[in-house]
């Protein structure tokens, strides 16, 4: 039995629902980690992830010196570097001096728009905070954003759209207080395991009612009154159809609707066409199946809705979102406790980089760049010249790799975010990348885009840095350092700050705002002019953080919001039609693929893969349907061919009743049969999300010698 030095109370590095980690500290080595059973969000309970997937912080493969590559890279000739005798290790002085010289020339010769952040969703609310700082206040650039984009775009865009806010209505726990709630795209007990353990327990032991709408057999089915399997891609005409039914039936809390939302009548009108019949008929889902689902979301005393990536991730992300939006106005089940629209954030940061300002249109707080009242607010937060930041809207990561050409961006800096693993359609996002001039790393590993670089900038993992997380119930927590950095890594912000005073040396620019004495002064900089989080200090997110909007420090936070009315006003009803996904099922290309996570692993696998749970699930697999195996001569364990019309992986079939007749499913963390590669890149035009969730593909029977060697994964940093 090992005695710890110390345990250290922090939050979990991995997925939005924020757990509370005790990190059990021998000799700056994180040997345990456990939970306090009086933890507000997960009670003591963990998944796999958060209770042993730390060790990628001890990893062999990890960087903790700065490198410069040896050979100067070249417009259209770039590549990859995995192995470390392609670069050179150098001095941080050195690496920064390099990275600012470059950056200003860049920006002197092409100005702002030849400029563009990635911004990490794994990193703190003080790192992406600073990050977008940097790139607008010096730079003069919106061209700042990360993956939310590819997450929850859509649900985004919806929400604000019809809400004016963007963020779960709710808490997670609410759940508990449910009659009825639905549950749709979401895979939750893989994608946010403790979220899902609340619903079980809202099930068994609270009686509540569950309806499960996916298009794979999940395991809450297991749990659910109902599943609705419906086709890819075909949300909206079954969420139309259930408001169709509502209407029909006269179950709309009229005086909901009256009362708080706008554009009911239009709406209404639209619905004629959206019969339970027509939505069977798109969907694959029972007429009356949709009759029933409708009746028992509006008829309960208490409705939520939760929702995933299976929703958001389409070219009409934002209509499926608003498809749930308008049920929700429909029945009044929105802005009471146990109610809801509830968009379960993937990422552990998603919801606080976002908060953060690292997105193209807003600033900190969710404020237009495009306003001049908000322009000026942080111009005089960053002692900018008035006027001086740009009002003109951002790129969002999949346009600004898209833009990667002469007269486009020319330089880009990524912090912690791995396109190369989770962009749509990775051949043509190879071309992109290969057509940069400058690319500055800052991670902890050398990941499949770091590897791109020409400078490498060695960062800190959760567990060796300060700061907050916000989660996905908008409770914003703190992260705690277990130990010093590894070798002469830095944390983010310090790195960040370091390169922003050699900017301004050198443009000749003196704000004198970069000399921080610790994240809490950064978190009080954005918390001054964003109300959302003006009454969060560390002090009194000590123990178990604070739900904002806190719009005063003596505020106790705000689990359910839009109680007596919404940002906009009145909610805003929206009349839609139904738009198939881009690339429909055909003879050629007979399956749709799906693609998402598993439990053991997460994204682009740079932290799963890189400790022991890889070896709970060190392949990659499809997922197919029996009855399309049959008729395939695929047996489980098979090595199968996966094809679109951009790329094909090979990786061994897994047969499962778990899909689906006619849709395929692959994870998407695992490089060596990366799903990108066959995504569709087709965007949704309004929040500029990719297709993730369906494309046409075709699966043929492979041999064994055609799977993926280990050993060139080995080469790639990987194994
Ligand atoms: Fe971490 Fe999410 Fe698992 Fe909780 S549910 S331990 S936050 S990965």
């Amino acid at each position: 039995m090992i005695t710890p030095d110390r345990i250290v109370t922090t939050t979990c590095p991995y997925c939005g629902v924020g757990c509370n980690l005790e990190l059990h500290v021998k000799d700056d080595h994180i040997f345990k980690v456990t939970s306090p059973f009086d933890s507000p969000v997960n009670h003591g309970n963990l998944c796999v992830k958060g209770r042993f997937g730390y060790d990628y912080v001890y990893h062999p493969k990890r960087v903790t010196t700065p490198l410069i590559r040896k050979t100067s890279q070249k417009v259209g000739k770039r590549t990859q570097a995995f192995d470390l005798s392609e670069w050179r290790e150098v001095t941080w002085d050195e690496a920064l001096d390099y990275v600012a010289d470059r950056l200003v020339e860049i920006y002197k010769r092409d100005g702002s728009d030849a400029m563009a952040v990635y911004a990490c969703a794994k990193a703190t609310n003080e790192d992406n905070y600073l990050l977008q700082k940097m790139y607008r206040a010096i730079f003069r650039t919106n061209n700042v954003d990360h993956c939310t984009r590819l997450c929850h775009a859509g649900s985004v865009v919806a929400l604000q759209q019809a809400t004016g806010s963007s963020a779960m209505s709710n808490t997670a726990s609410q759940v508990l207080q449910n009659d009825v709630f639905i549950v749709t795209g979401s895979n939750t007990s893989e994608n946010h395991p403790i979220i899902a353990l609340q619903m079980k327990e809202a099930v068994r032991k609270h009686g509540a009612r569950m309806i499960v709408i996916d298009p794979r057999r999940i395991e809450l089915v297991d749990f659910a009154e109902m599943w609705l399997p419906l086709k890819p891609g075909t949300n909206v005409p079954v969420f139309s159809a259930m408001a169709h039914v509502i209407v029909r039936e006269n179950l709309v809390n009229w005086e909901f609707v009256k009362s708080r939302t706008e554009g009911s009548a239009e709406f209404i009108e639209s619905l004629e066409k959206f019969t339970p019949e027509y939505a069977a008929e798109i969907s694959g889902v029972p007429a009356d199946d949709i009759r029933k689902a409708a009746r028992m979301y509006a008829t309960a005393n208490k409705a939520a809705i939760y929702w995933g990536m299976g929703i958001s991730q389409l070219s009409h992300g934002t209509a499926s979102a608003l498809a749930l939006i308008n049920l929700a106005f429909l029945t009044g089940h929105i802005g009471r406790d146990g109610t809801g629209l509830n968009p379960l954030r993937g990422q552990n940061n998603v919801q606080g980089a976002s908060d953060m300002g690292c997105m193209p249109f807003h600033y900190p707080g969710y404020m237009r760049v495009d306003n001049e009242a908000n322009a000026a607010k942080w111009e005089k937060t960053w002692n900018v010249p008035m006027g001086g930041l740009s009002r003109k809207l951002g790129l969002t990561t999949t346009e600004i790799l898209s833009h990667a050409h002469e007269g486009g961006i020319r330089a880009l800096y990524i912090m912690g975010e791995n396109p190369m693993m989770s962009e749509p359609n990775l051949n043509e996002t190879r071309k992109h990348m290969e057509q940069l001039e400058f690319l500055v790393a800052q991670d902890i590993f050398l990941t499949e885009s770091a590897a791109y670089a020409d400078v490498f900038l060695p960062a800190t993992p959760f567990a060796e840095k300060d700061g907050t997380f916000s989660n996905t119930d908008r409770r914003v927590q703190r992260v705690r350092a277990a130990h010093p950095p590894r070798g002469q890594a830095r944390v983010d912000w310090q790195i960040i700050c370091d390169l922003a005073l050699r900017l301004e040396l050198r443009l000749g620019l003196d704000s004198a705002k970069w000399d921080y004495s610790g994240p809490e002064q950064i978190l009080r900089e954005m918390a001054d002019v964003n109300p959302d989080y003006t009454g969060v200090t560390y002090d009194r997110i000590d123990k178990t953080g604070l739900i904002y909007p806190v719009p005063d420090l003596t505020h106790p936070g705000t689990p359910t919001l839009f109680t007596e009315s919404f940002p906009r006003g009145l909610g805003k009803f929206h009349p839609l039609d139904y738009v198939p996904v881009m690339e429909a099922a055909d003879d050629e290309y007979p399956f749709i693929l799906t693609t998402g996570r598993v439990l053991e692993h997460w994204h682009g696998g740079s932290m799963t893969r890189n400790s022991s749970l890889d070896e709970a699930f060190p392949e990659a697999r499809v997922e197919i349907h029996p009855a399309d195996a049959d008729i395939h001569g695929i047996r489980n364990g098979d090595p199968v061919k996966v094809q679109s019309r951009r790329g094909e992986v090979v990786l061994r079939a897994t047969v499962t009743e778990k899909t689906t007749v006619g849709v395929v499913f692959i994870p998407f963390h695992f490089v060596e049969a990366a799903a990108n590669l066959l995504t569709n890149d087709a965007l949704d035009p309004q929040a500029k999300i990719p297709e993730f969730k369906a494309c046409a593909v075709q699966v043929f029977p492979a041999r064994e010698s055609d799977l993926p060697n280990p050993e060139n994964m080995v080469q790639r940093g990987r194994y």
